[in-house]
């Protein structure tokens, strides 16, 4: 993800295997698109009806009927530092017979250039504070998004 910040030195998330990452998705079968977003939750597995153990989001394509899946990858999650304008990868999905197509984030945190921990509630990609401490505004926009293959 990328995004121009006012003010802030690391943009994160809360705790990465509890963040509920609301997502779109694809089926690489038959290219339809998930009409719903999909919720994966790093903590929150079902079995997998395609035999592999646990997963943490099982969506039926509703254009060919087949099953996918998709885990969090949390081991590859880090912060974003706000000091690189450049797309940087935040976390990582495991998906079968599907890829993600958008990623609707709400929640994330921001660290300020003066330390203040903020709770940062998205508005169409944007967030706007005002930091008591340093006596600065701080926010966030022009959030952007992509999925890279590995
Ligand atoms: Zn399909």
């Amino acid at each position: 993800m990328k995004f121009e910040t006012e003010n802030l030195s690391i943009v994160e998330l809360d705790d990465v295997a509890s963040y509920d990452f609301e997502i779109k998705a694809k089926c690489s079968n038959c290219q339809t698109e998930t009409p719903k977003s999909l919720h994966i939750v790093g903590v929150e597995t079902q079995e997998n009806p395609n035999g592999r153990g646990e997963t943490n989001c099982v969506w039926k394509c509703s254009g060919c009927g087949r099953q996918h899946s998709i885990d969090v990858i949390t081991k590859v999650y880090q912060p974003i530092s706000c000091s690189v304008e450049k797309y940087q990868p935040l976390v990582g999905f495991d998906c079968r017979g599907c890829e993600p197509s958008q990623w609707i984030p709400h929640e994330l945190a921001a660290i300020t250039t003066s330390d203040a921990r903020f709770e940062v509630a998205l508005q169409k990609g944007e967030w706007y504070d005002y930091d008591e401490d340093s006596e600065s505004s701080v926010g966030i926009s022009k959030l952007e998004h992509r999925f890279s293959k590995k």
